[in-house]
């Protein structure tokens, strides 16, 4: 794919080194931006300086939806490199993604190739700082000026850059979650397991409700039975439970992290039992009741590995780990970070250099 550069001629001031970096609120100079149509495929593939998108207010996406998003970073390895975190796992889902809201598919190498170029071209963005890193935001959305409901025959694919910090304000600390039997996220056959807007907006009103009530992310559960884990507002889920690692199993209507990927195969090079399967929150209640709820955890991207302390199920609530962080959950995060900064030996091949 051939990537046409143009270098912006006001470069804005980098962060200074005692920005905070809260999460998603400071953009790079440069942007990736595609466009597709029928007639011509994905093509005009081009760099450009941060600005605004102009479309038709009957844009389909504004409409009806038509949008999918990604998201992974990028580290500053202390001997210099900038290295990405398994890119390929990102360029699959996306065509998962794609295909489910039919969209058209991106190929893999273009995806990766689109990333790498602009981390590139903005490589003085990466912060250095510990727990710092580029977040980097693909995606695509239908541009076609109509209001009938069908696919859209036009897309753009765009990708923008963003120095962070830690996702949540916690930080590794552990945070509090409110388990919602009310409303629900997604369900089979649904779009839950598709990264895409819907299942965000459908998961605002339950994440209001928790924040008046003084926790920082809901846990869903089954849209059917409320009974089952699904996963957090964006982090897949594990429970320690008698020194067995458990994970809701992938069952269409959970989003398949990349981070839970990693997770469970490092769980399991470390002799770990791993089980995916369905879980029930009576099940976790149980186990919490014996004292064998060990441990608790969330996984994604943005916060790598998030601790929870405490849990509030209807009236009961469930405090984990003295509200600490947990062993097995410090230590998958210092090994995923370790290997994500080219500090530890990256046994799977996971990381892969911007050069
Ligand atoms: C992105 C996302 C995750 C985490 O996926 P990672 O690939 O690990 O970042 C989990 N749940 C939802 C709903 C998501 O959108």
């Amino acid at each position: 794919m051939d990537i046409r550069i143009e270098r912006t001629n006001t470069p804005k001031d980098l962060p200074g080194k005692d920005n905070p970096l809260v999460f998603g609120t400071i953009f790079t100079d440069h942007m990736f931006i595609m466009d597709y149509d029928t007639s011509k495929g994905w093509h005009d593939a081009r760099i450009v300086p941060y600005q605004p998108i102009s479309l038709e207010p009957s844009a389909m996406v504004f409409h009806y939806g038509q949008e999918m998003f990604e998201g992974l970073k990028a580290y500053q390895a202390e001997d210099g490199r900038v290295l990405l975190f398994r890119p390929d796992m990102n360029a699959k889902r996306t065509n998962k993604t794609c295909k489910r809201l039919c969209m058209p598919e991106i190929p893999e190498e273009d995806f990766v190739q689109a990333i790498k170029e602009l981390v590139k071209v903005d490589k003085a963005w990466v912060p250095t700082k510990e727990g710092t890193s580029l977040y980097i935001r693909p995606f695509i959305f239908a541009t076609s000026p109509f209001l009938g409901v069908r696919p859209s025959t036009t897309y753009k694919f765009v990708i923008i850059l963003s120095p962070v910090g830690a996702y949540y304000p916690e930080g590794l600390d552990p945070v509090k979650i409110w388990i919602e039997d009310d409303y629900v996220r997604a369900v089979k056959g649904g779009i839950g397991e598709a990264k895409t807007g819907g299942n965000y907006v459908a998961s605002l009103k339950a994440q209001v409700k928790a924040h008046e009530e003084g926790f920082s992310q809901v846990l869903w559960l089954d849209g059917v039975h409320r009974k089952y884990i699904e996963e957090v507002g964006a982090m897949n889920i594990f429970f320690v439970i008698d020194k067995v690692v458990v994970t809701p199993k992938l069952n269409g209507s959970i989003l398949p992290g990349v981070t839970r990927d990693s997770v469970i195969r490092l769980c399991k090079d470390w002799g770990y039992t791993v089980e995916e399967r369905k879980i029930s929150i009576d099940e976790v209640y149980q186990a919490h009741k014996d004292g064998i709820l060990e441990e608790v955890f969330g996984t994604g991207t943005a916060a790598v590995i998030s601790p929870v302390g405490y849990l509030r199920w209807g009236k009961h609530d469930m405090q984990v780990q003295d509200g600490g962080i947990g062993n097995l959950s410090q230590k998958l995060y210092d090994s995923l970070t370790g290997i994500q900064l080219g500090k530890l030996q990256d046994t799977n091949n996971w990381t892969v250099e911007i050069e």
